[in-house]
């Protein structure tokens, strides 16, 4: 069934790090050798093998409308024969930032970078620029991104693989790095006076999607939003997960916040390598060439990228009704997936923010990484590869959130929930 995967797998390991160019994807904590793609349309990814998957995981969250959506890969194939780069500006690029800017109304001004890591990684630096602080505030199981203060106690692939500490990132970076427990407001507290005036910035995934799907509680982000103001620190929101999926206005339209920075990636370049950064003038004005504090790119605002992202936000913007049928088909899919689950006598969390959802084998509630991480995750990748065998491709790591695509059909969820049904009957 998987012949050729394994015989591609065998030769990606002799000239790439592992066969592959981002850890999670060789299965390595599911076990059982990664699926290579040949080509994916709609709701469905095609292997080398053929095989045909329904595919939960839309690239990481970009593919919000589907595989190779049609007037994204119109965009790309006109745009691309009026070459690929310049290194100079274009009219497309202030399009897409005005594009953005009526998306999302608190952003004032915004710059474009090549992925999600480099947007966490500036909007960090500028937020130490701007305050003249060193010290930051992340959040265990927060994933922001593989640069060197991001990477304690990160989550996502991290928690996978259960690395503690990532040699090569000195003591110097990880001191600056400051952790509490996600929806732990009081540990937050007790951060900021035990080193009042030294925090740059709390930086957060206002919906946690790199320890599977993790929602903020109650009041947590508004009095993260209070600390911030009174302490004058930075509140940044990395949206690289939730901009333009849970919303067109991101998480803070959804959770009514508004974030003083905010980082995208994945949904803004529909499949490109597109990230960006933006916010408060005040802020983002300390930027080069305006402020001294440097960022750059050969590739930032890359036309075919920016054509791409373009033109699936224009989608969003202009048919609101997009995030109600994402909506609708999670809870649909949320709601069979609790009736089986249910009928099965094991033990479960599902959750759930608009097109994001993940099932945890835990007993009590998921909140935050110490819950998710109590789970019964073997159990997960029991049934993560009972899943893949019925033809359903989910994350393969129980510290990945799920997330949908608008190309799902109700056929395709109720085959998802009937799947379900079967794996858990096999496993358990
Ligand atoms: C994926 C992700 C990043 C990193 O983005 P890359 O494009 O992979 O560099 C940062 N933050 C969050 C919340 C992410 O999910």
């Amino acid at each position: 069934m998987y012949d050729k995967s394994i015989s591609l797998f065998q030769r990606a390991q002799q000239s790439i790090p592992g066969g592959v160019n981002s850890p999670v994807r060789a299965f390595k904590s599911v076990g059982g050798t990664p699926i290579f793609i040949e080509k994916a349309k709609g709701a469905y990814l095609y292997d080398a093998d053929g095989n045909r998957f329904i595919d939960y995981i839309a690239s990481w969250g970009p593919m919000i409308l589907g595989h190779a959506y049609e007037p994204v890969v119109k965009a790309i194939q006109e745009k691309a024969v009026l070459s690929t780069s310049y290194g100079a500006p274009t009219q497309l690029e202030i399009e897409m930032a005005e594009l953005i800017k009526s998306m999302a109304p608190n952003v004032d001004l915004i710059r474009m970078v090549s992925s999600g890591t480099e947007a966490c990684m500036s909007a960090l630096r500028l937020a130490r620029g701007y305050t003249g602080r060193n010290k930051f505030i992340k959040f265990e199981g927060c994933y922001h991104g593989h640069a060197d203060a991001f990477l304690v106690k990160a989550g996502s692939g991290l928690a996978t693989f259960d690395i503690q500490t990532v040699p090569g990132i000195t003591g110097g970076v990880s001191n600056d790095t400051l952790t509490c427990a996600y929806n732990d407001l009081e540990a937050v507290r007790s951060l900021v006076s035990t080193h009042k005036n030294e925090i740059a910035a709390i930086i957060i995934e206002p919906v946690a999607g790199n320890m599977g799907c993790i929602l903020p509680q109650p009041g947590f982000l508004e009095g993260l939003r209070q600390i911030c103001n009174e302490e004058g620190i930075v509140f940044i929101f990395d949206e690289v997960m939730t901009g333009f999926r849970l919303a067109a206005g991101g998480a803070q339209e959804v959770l009514k916040i508004d974030a003083d920075l905010i980082t995208y990636g994945k949904v803004i370049g529909a499949g490109m390598p597109v990230g960006a950064f933006g916010g408060k003038r005040a802020i983002m004005e300390k930027i080069a060439p305006l402020g001294n504090v440097y960022q750059a790119g050969t590739l930032s605002g890359n036309p075919i990228a920016m054509i791409a992202g373009y033109t699936l936000l224009h989608e969003l913007k202009n048919n609101p009704s997009i995030y109600q049928e994402l909506n609708d088909k999670t809870a649909y899919l949320h709601d069979g997936l609790n009736k089986v689950l249910a009928a099965s006598g094991t033990a479960f969390v599902i959750n759930r923010q608009g097109s994001m959802i993940s099932i945890h084998f835990s007993e009590q509630p998921v909140t935050d990484f110490a819950s998710a991480a109590a789970a019964n995750n073997s159990l997960f990748n029991k049934y993560f590869h009972a899943m893949l065998k019925r033809g359903i491709y989910l994350p393969p790591s129980a510290y990945e959130s799920w997330f949908l695509n608008n190309a799902l059909s109700y056929a395709d969820l109720d085959a998802t929930i009937q799947a379900t049904a079967e794996s858990l009957a096999e496993i358990l």
